[in-house]
């Protein structure tokens, strides 16, 4: 409860260790007020202190202000492991292993989509991209072909002709991981996966045809190409089943190993399993096929979008990578704790790495202002490009937030618009936005009420230290699944 929490500074609170025995370390949570009574009304907060008992946490669990209950661990969390001492954990990174968000930039105006050309291009979008649960592939590839996917991620596709060599350059680690093994991964995930390269999904992924409506930071804004009245496209995936399949199966396998390296859990959905063991080198392998997966989808989505974008407005209109981020993932970074050099498993579930200024890992065409972090808010309200401006900060791990954050699940947002008999698709229409979805219950579990609010969200993230805001953005066009 609140009265086990300690303001430890602006917008940051801490359980410490000594709040329970089997705590190795604090957990740490930054929020303001209200966000803080919100998170509060699940269970984050719980979870968020679980992740402090796991062998080989460093320093602090960390929740970002659009934490929301997940599975054992909170979506919104960060946790660093000792890659010696410490362990890896497939619900640490979630089921879909780089569930990421891409930003598209236009070189057209909001002056140019009245609502019959918004309505035109959100319906053709929605007929070229596959959405929705059943939906698969457009494309065709062998098995083969899809453990060439898993070890190449974004090359892969840009090699098919599904992209431009430069977007490579725009993708978080460019949009490959190496070390990425097939033989990690099992059958049943290929089984899915191999059909699904090239769409959506359903639920939460969306794409998005947005405006730039307004610029915090004008030397930031221009070193990213975004400016006022901007028409840009957001495309929020994974790496569909084949990502899924591949938790699912690590989950079991920690279950049933972690106990044979003495490691006892205080929730069993915590599974685990020491990162140097067998079965946490071939979970990191197999959960890097994922990503190099996911990478894939949204390049071969990108090449569709741009299809559509021609066809529409001529070929010389472009669409050019602002950044593609991930948001579900564990990677081995380095940090400096207490004077040592320390290798970490990072833990990003529903949480964006942020780089400042010419960090190693920060892409080469932002080295000097910084990594871009896209931060999706809802179909209703609004989203936001940030700039990363931390080095190697153990405060947060060189993270911050992924989203506005549910503050209602997905049953309570249906039970309220079915309930109240509310016609979202009309009230979006109201504001200006054309949404289009596969399912009427799949759009009302995504009705903007069921968020925090993102600009509060992203204030919490400015003011604690771990990113500017340089632009917001509104929805004109929505196509979820
Ligand atoms: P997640 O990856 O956790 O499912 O979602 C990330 C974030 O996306 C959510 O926390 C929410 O703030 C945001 N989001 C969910 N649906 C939409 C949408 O339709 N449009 C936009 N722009 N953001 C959304
Ligand atoms: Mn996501
Ligand atoms: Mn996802």
């Amino acid at each position: 409860t609140k009265r086990d929490l300690r303001r430890i500074g602006d917008f940051c609170y801490e359980v410490p260790a000594s709040f329970w025995d089997r705590m190795r370390v604090p957990a740490r949570l930054y929020a303001s007020e209200t966000i803080l009574d919100q998170i509060l009304q699940d269970k984050s907060l719980a979870q968020l202190v679980n992740m402090a008992t796991l062998p080989g946490v460093l320093l602090h669990s960390i929740a970002m202000p659009d934490v929301h209950q997940g599975y054992g661990f909170p979506v919104g969390g960060v946790l660093a492991a000792d890659t010696e001492e410490g362990i890896v954990s497939p619900g640490g990174v979630g089921y879909d292993i780089n569930c990421g968000v891409r930003l598209l930039l236009s070189d057209m105006q909001r002056q140019d989509f009245d609502k019959r050309a918004t309505v035109q291009l959100v319906e053709r979008l929605m007929r070229t991209i596959p959405v929705g649960t059943g939906e698969g592939s457009p494309i065709k590839i062998t098995k083969r072909e899809l453990d060439q996917v898993a070890r190449e991620g974004a090359h892969w596709a840009v090699r098919q002709g599904y992209g431009e060599p430069s977007d490579i350059e725009h993708i978080e680690d460019r949009g490959r991981m190496d070390e990425a093994d097939p033989d990690c991964v099992s059958d049943r995930a290929k089984e899915r996966g191999y059909v699904q390269l090239g769409s959506i999904g359903s639920g939460n992924h969306f794409l998005e045809v947005q405006y730039v409506d307004r610029l915090f930071d004008q030397q930031a804004a221009q070193s990213f190409g975004l400016a006022e009245n901007q028409i840009v496209i957001l495309i929020h995936t994974g790496s569909r089943g084949y990502g899924h399949q591949i938790c699912t199966d690590y989950v079991r396998i920690a279950l049933e190993s972690a106990a044979r390296y003495g490691i006892s859990l205080v929730d069993p959905e915590l599974a685990c399993v020491p990162f140097s063991s067998p079965e946490g080198q071939r979970y990191y392998r197999a959960m890097r096929c994922a990503m190099n997966f996911a990478w894939a989808n949204r390049q071969i989505i990108t090449h569709f979008v741009r299809q559509v974008w021609k066809d529409l407005y001529g070929t010389e209109r472009r669409l050019r990578i602002l950044y593609d981020v991930v948001h579900n993932t564990a990677k081995v970074e380095s940090f400096e704790i207490e004077g040592r050099r320390v290798k970490a498993v990072v833990h990003r579930k529903g949480a964006t790495r942020a780089l400042g200024p010419n960090h190693a890992l920060t892409p080469t065409p932002y080295k000097h202002i910084g990594q871009p972090v896209i931060i999706p808010g809802s179909m209703g309200t609004a989203s936001y490009v940030l700039v990363g401006q931390s080095f190697d900060d153990t405060n947060f791990f060189n993270s911050t937030c992924h989203g506005a954050g549910r503050r209602m699940s997905r049953h309570q947002a249906k039970k309220k618009i079915f309930g109240e008999k509310i016609d979202l698709r009309d009230a979006l229409e109201q504001e200006g936005i054309i949404a289009r979805s596969q399912s009427k219950a799949g759009l009302a579990e995504e009705a903007p009420f069921a968020y925090k609010d993102v600009d509060e969200v992203v204030e919490v993230v400015e003011y604690a230290g771990m990113a500017r805001r340089v632009a917001r953005l509104r929805p004109i066009g929505v196509i979820k699944g």
